[in-house]
């Protein structure tokens, strides 16, 4: 750090390029907070970004940096070029794990933001893909002090490598009238129960989790979560008559035919006079009804979830969504978030067991075939796991078959 006065920031013609325009520029913002804080480091990112943009080379290489216990959750950046740059020799990352939700207070946001400018360099990414809080820009020498300090206040580091990654949810029932489950707590608990697996990379490969209060999906856990949770309900759409009655007359009976009745992907709506029928056993939970009509229909009573695995972006594999694997689990109390978490843990321990090194969940229930993993998991294959309904013209679904109805 140098006195403020005497502080300035060396010439960036590149970058200067990137503030032009009329959107947000990260290199303005770079430049302010470096010009405030005196913070050399962002001065040599800046300076060696600019260069990467003369050569059209970056010059970051890894390395290993870590606290002491953890075996992950600090990515090292050091300068491939520290001689020419030597105030950003070192730029490491430290990922820390936000709250379920993403529900901050501002006492604990201010306390992590005044060490970070302390003893890193100031800059946050919020969120990364990762859902992680990135702290972006640490030398070794303060990661350990670092971590102490905001790990006294509660903060943990988040996943890196082939670990259960940091999760991520939906604002639940925080704040969305949507929720069928308390996703916020479910994360919460699974996390904490799986805290060695996030810190110990003892996995095949990377395990991301993520929390969906409905099946609306707002986290996108069926296309960046390998263990997909999604809040459901197992029996009747609540419908309030009077206020579907009141919709139809504010809206007509053409916006609520063109708009509810003919876009259910399932045809599962009637309509008998101002009355809604809904055929439930039909109903695929896509939501679209109920986002239309927030006050006139609501999930149903039985809530739950739905669990899916497999979901991943490119890697050996093409990018892959998350396939059912239970489609109803209750998860309100404390003892039903406990099977939960049993299932989870079963299923992550006969990954870990037979999957190949870097062989993502997804991969491997493609390579040994679902049939072999449901039977060594032995669990039973409903519809809802059918990737592809109506492929085959010789196998159907019996009519009456509803795997979500209650049993005895
Ligand atoms: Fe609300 Fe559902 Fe979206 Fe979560 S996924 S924020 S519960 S609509
Ligand atoms: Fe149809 Fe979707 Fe409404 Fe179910 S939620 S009734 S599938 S529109």
């Amino acid at each position: 750090m140098s006195d403020e006065k005497e502080f300035q920031l060396n010439p960036t013609p590149h970058l200067d390029e990137l503030e032009k325009g009329p959107w947000p520029s990260f290199i303005s913002g770079f430049k302010e907070l470096a010009k405030r804080t005196g913070n050399t480091m962002v001065r040599g990112a800046l300076d060696q970004l600019n260069y990467s943009y003369e050569t059209r080379l970056g010059y970051w290489k890894g390395g290993v940096v870590g606290v002491h216990g953890y075996g992950a959750g600090v990515i090292s950046r050091y300068s491939m070029i520290p001689d020419l740059f030597p105030e950003a020799k070192e730029f490491h990352t430290v990922r820390i794990q936000p709250p379920p939700g993403l529900h901050y207070n501002t006492k604990k946001l201010r306390f992590l933001c005044d060490t970070w400018e302390r003893l890193g360099s100031g800059l946050i990414n919020m969120h990364g893909q990762t859902g992680n809080l990135q702290m972006i820009g640490i030398g070794q020498d303060n990661v350990q002090e670092f971590f102490d300090e905001v790990n006294k206040e509660g903060w943990d580091l988040g996943g890196a490598g082939a670990v259960v990654r940091t999760g991520a949810s939906c604002v639940g029932p925080a704040r969305c009238d949507q929720a069928c489950n308390d996703n916020l707590k479910l994360h919460e608990k699974m996390l904490t129960y799986f805290t060695d697996l996030v810190h110990r990379p003892q996995l095949p490969y990377k395990m991301k989790m993520k929390f969906a209060g409905c099946p609306n999906d707002c986290i996108n856990s069926i296309q960046r979560a390998d263990m997909s949770f999604i809040g459901t309900w197992r029996d009747d759409i609540q419908q309030d008559d009077a206020e579907v009655e009141k919709f139809i007359d504010e809206k007509g009976m053409d916006y609520v035919v063109n708009n509810v009745i003919t876009r259910c992907p399932t045809n599962a709506i009637t309509l008998e006079g101002k009355k809604m029928v809904i055929d439930n056993k039909d109903c695929v939970r896509c939501m679209h009804c109920l986002n239309v009509m927030p006050k006139a229909l609501s999930p149903g009573k039985d809530r739950g979830l739905t669990m899916l695995l497999g979901g991943k972006g490119i890697l050996k594999m093409g990018n892959m969504l998350g396939a059912v694997i239970a489609p109803f689990m209750k998860c309100e109390t404390d003892e039903e978030i406990e099977a939960v978490i049993e299932f989870v843990e079963n299923i992550i321990d006969y990954w870990a067991d037979n999957a190949l090194d870097h062989e993502r969940v997804g991969e491997f229930m493609e390579r040994i075939g679902m049939h072999q993993f449901l039977e060594d998991m032995e669990l039973d294959a409903t519809i809802e796991m059918v990737n592809h309904p109506r492929d085959n013209p010789y196998f159907k679904a019996s009519h009456d078959h509803d795997p979500l109805a209650k049993k005895g």
